[in-house]
């Protein structure tokens, strides 16, 4: 039976999977991508996983058709030029690097490609001719689906929508620019936002209900007070939408797409923003366009990278 494997590296965790030509995942892996360790030492974790997951083919007698991996930044043919998580990633030829070490033909893409990729195939994009894929975490991932095809640019750079820039005179970015919509649109910009919120008594209320200050609260923190009616928690997740609203109005507006499916680990507190994130979007773009918008979840959840970089070497 044909398979591929794919691999997912984010900031934060990688992630790795043998899966079949129907999407089934017989394998996965997770573990901390350990980030501030160096290239050199993610990269071995990487090949490690791959391996351990190429033998586990070998054992259940299954055919690998190649390894797709799926990593963030900037990158054209397999070489990353820039890297938002991996600073010392700069110019690196991350597909010769893995081809080297496995006798598989191997392909590296943009980790928001991979996602909207899984997410075209298996999840809720399936179907679709044409969406926008969003990944709301750390930061803004952006993957760009037209005419059932990933658009990547002319030089497979397109997608990166958290750099749209929504305030002229916003905080520098480490993109280089000013007011990029992932610095108030992302777990990171969150954390800023919420330090500068307006109504200092209700955010007082919150840190004393949680026993730490601003600088500590997490998303998952704030998650949790939405749920039990914190107003300052219910206050930051609508001002996260409307920012939302504002960077998908500029898409809409551009690109005349109609959905775009959002994922990430934000979007779990999707109930407490998408409201905010429809009437934002609908102040800034044409009646007859906005009604046509749909904003939907994705379904696949940590596994639509993983699924996505495999997809490229299986006939989907
Ligand atoms: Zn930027």
């Amino acid at each position: 039976m044909p398979c591929a494997i794919g691999i997912d590296l984010g900031g934060t965790n990688l992630r790795a999977a043998l899966v079949d030509h129907k999407g089934k995942v017989l394998a996965f892996r997770r573990q901390s991508a350990e980030a501030a360790k160096g290239r050199d030492f993610v990269v071995a974790s990487l090949l490690n996983m791959a391996t351990q997951l190429l033998e586990e083919a070998t054992k259940r007698g299954l055919t690998v058709l190649g390894v797709g991996a799926g990593i963030p930044g900037i990158i054209e043919d397999g070489v990353v030029y820039q890297s938002p998580h991996f600073s010392d990633w700069v110019e690196f030829d991350i597909q010769k690097a893995i081809a080297h070490k496995l006798s598989y033909p191997v392909h590296v893409d943009n980790d928001a490609n991979c996602v909207a990729l899984g997410e075209a195939w298996l999840g809720s994009a399936r179907g679709l001719t044409h969406f926008i894929l969003l990944t709301l975490g750390t930061g803004i991932g952006g993957g760009l689906y037209m005419n059932g095809q990933l658009w990547k640019g002319e030089s497979g750079f397109a997608g990166e929508m958290g750099h749209m820039v929504i305030e002229v005179f916003g905080p520098p970015c480490a993109c280089g620019s000013r007011g990029c919509w992932e610095l108030y649109c992302s777990a990171s910009g969150m954390k800023r936002l919420m330090t500068l919120f307006e109504d200092v008594q209700s955010r007082e209320v919150f840190e004393k209900k949680l026993g730490k200050d601003i600088f500590h609260v997490t998303i998952e923190d704030l998650y949790q007070g939405a749920k039990e009616g914190d107003i300052f928690s219910n206050a930051m997740f609508k001002k996260f939408g409307y920012y939302l609203g504002v960077g998908i109005a500029s898409l809409v507006n551009a690109l005349d797409i109609e959905t775009f499916v959002m994922g990430g680990g934000i979007s779990c507190a999707w109930n407490f923003f998408i409201e905010e994130t429809h009437k934002s979007l609908a102040k800034r773009t044409y009646k007859e366009t906005s009604k046509r918008v749909k904003l939907i979840q994705a379904q696949l959840g940590d596994q639509a990278g993983v699924l996505g970089a495999a997809s490229v070497f299986l006939s989907v």
